[in-house]
């Protein structure tokens, strides 16, 4: 006897116990029966309308409860679940071609997600960054300097220049700080 574990309830069970789902790697549905009709039947109660007209499309035969559902926000778009508001389904993220999924929360509500996340990773991420590289200098010091050291060799030439431009930018701006107007432009003019 094979078992598979619920997602839901997290209880091991038959694999009878779970409905089909050709989608799924299994071929099995993630949450068990029970957990399903429990999770169908606190739909329903929420949304009392949808699951009447489902119902009825059902007893009709023609259409499977997935296709309903996508027939009709296919043509009234979705409601999203963070900001409420109801959108057309390009507004979603499509996930699988095959169940014709879209996300529950729409694209810009997914993307500030993302963003405050990352805010909030890189805020509480900050100190401990930078402290970490302030105790590598410093663990490493030598290493550290040679490294820079080594730099300097190969690079010799770029770093002369970048000490020329250093030299001339500082001096422009003590010869700014201390020279008169007429000073100023004629260097402007030179460069
Ligand atoms: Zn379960
Ligand atoms: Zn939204």
């Amino acid at each position: 006897m094979e078992t598979k574990k619920c997602s839901k309830c997290g209880e091991a069970k038959d694999q009878a116990e779970f409905f089909r789902m050709k989608s799924s790697k299994d071929g099995l549905q993630s949450q068990c029966k029970k957990c399903t009709r429990e999770c169908h039947k606190a739909w329903v109660a929420a949304n009392p309308d949808r699951a009447k007209a489902l119902g009825k499309a059902r007893s009709c035969g023609e259409r499977t409860v997935r296709e309903v559902e996508t027939a009709r926000i296919k043509a009234v778009g979705k409601t999203c679940c963070v900001c409420g508001e109801l959108k057309h389904l390009s507004e979603f993220e499509f996930f699988d071609t095959r169940a014709q999924r879209w996300s529950d929360d729409c694209l810009s509500c997914r993307k500030n997600k993302r963003l405050e996340h990352q805010r909030k990773y890189r805020a509480a991420n900050k100190g401990v960054k930078a402290a970490e590289n302030a105790r590598y200098r410093n663990k490493n010091r030598e290493k550290v300097k040679a490294i820079k050291k080594l730099y300097v060799e190969n690079n010799r030439e770029k770093v002369n220049a970048y000490r020329r431009e250093w030299y001339m930018k500082n001096k422009q701006t003590k010869n700014l700080q201390g020279g008169t107007p007429c000073e100023t432009d004629k260097q402007k003019g030179e460069k």
